[in-house]
């Protein structure tokens, strides 16, 4: 197969054709570029916290970016966690350091260790035993969520630059109308979250128009090291249900994916406008931005008998 643009061996095919390695690095580049652009995602004036997983989305995102933020002299940093997952975080976490190094971008790496004196297999442990209903990635998502948020402030961030990709939306649009609420969908879009919020730090999705498929043939081609199986903890979650129904739908009906998060795109102003209502309180326990009087994860950590050992030091520094 060759490349439509300009004949040379084709390496993906994507509905608009067939591309070869240049024309694709450049699709691809050019499509996260023109989201930041179209969606005003960041200014020069903006701290950039890459959060990062040290796989192929946010290595992929901060690949794109940093060149960019580099040229502009932009502020910038990543942050990492390390939830504990023996050989396969660690292994990530080496990846995105030898990334940043090469990027000369400065990062930093918060443990649940030192966050809550132990592991999250750990945790969720301590969950089963105690009976609370939450799966391990739900634990580790709010757990790590709060850690981010709040370093990322404290270390100056305004935003913080998130790998989330079409297939990751398009299937948090589903599982929102079929599971969670329609005000949960208010929250999504490129640029999550109302900025300005006390205390969060506002997140932003530059690979929001990019399918998995091509994010890891961009790290592929870019050469970026990077580590492609799941985490060995992703059990059969709701999420992968909605990514198979999702995929299924792809394939008999090419286009299905991108039209499910144009048209949730098409909804976000409306249902924004509907659910604007509901202000942002500082958890009374930590001291981070939360809709209720206490946040998900203390509320988590309380149910399961855990007092995190460092306490969140929310007023200091919050920069908005
Ligand atoms: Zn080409
Ligand atoms: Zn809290």
């Amino acid at each position: 197969m060759k490349c439509s643009r300009c004949g040379k061996a084709s390496v993906i095919t994507l509905r608009q054709g067939e591309l070869c390695r240049d024309c694709f690095t450049r699709y691809f580049e050019k499509k996260v570029t023109g989201t930041v652009r179209k969606y005003k995602l960041f200014s020069k004036k903006d701290t950039l916290c890459f959060a990062m997983s040290g796989g192929k989305d946010s290595m992929a995102v901060a690949c794109v970016l940093s060149r960019i933020a580099a040229r502009q002299r932009q502020k910038m940093f990543a942050i990492g966690i390390d939830e504990g997952v023996k050989g396969y975080r660690d292994r990530q976490l080496e990846d995105m350091k030898a990334f940043c190094g090469k990027l000369s971008m400065p990062y930093h790496i918060f443990t649940f260790q030192d966050e809550y004196g132990m592991t999250n297999e750990e945790l969720y442990g301590l969950a089963v035993k105690k009976g609370v209903d939450i799966s391990q990635c739900t634990l580790c998502g709010i757990l790590r969520r709060r850690i981010m948020n709040r370093e990322a402030r404290r270390l100056g961030a305004s935003k913080m630059v998130v790998g989330h990709n079409l297939d990751d939306e398009a299937q948090t649009a589903l599982m929102n109308l079929t599971k969670g609420s329609v005000e949960l969908m208010a929250r999504l879009g490129p640029a999550s979250g109302p900025s300005g919020n006390k205390g969060f730090i506002q997140r932003i999705k530059p690979l929001y128009f990019c399918t998995n498929e091509e994010t890891a043939l961009f790290t592929k081609l870019r050469g970026i090291k990077v580590l492609y199986s799941p985490c060995p903890h992703r059990k059969a979650s709701f999420r992968q249900y909605a990514e198979g129904i999702i995929e299924k739908m792809e394939k008999d009906y090419p286009g299905t994916k991108t039209a499910l998060v144009q048209n949730m795109l098409r909804l976000i102003p409306m249902l924004r406008k509907e659910f604007s209502g509901g202000s942002v309180l500082e958890c009374a326990e930590c001291g981070e931005p939360s809709r209720n009087r206490i946040c998900k994860a203390c509320e988590t950590l309380q149910k399961i008998g855990i007092r995190p050992k460092a306490k969140a030091k929310a007023k200091a520094t919050a920069k908005d």
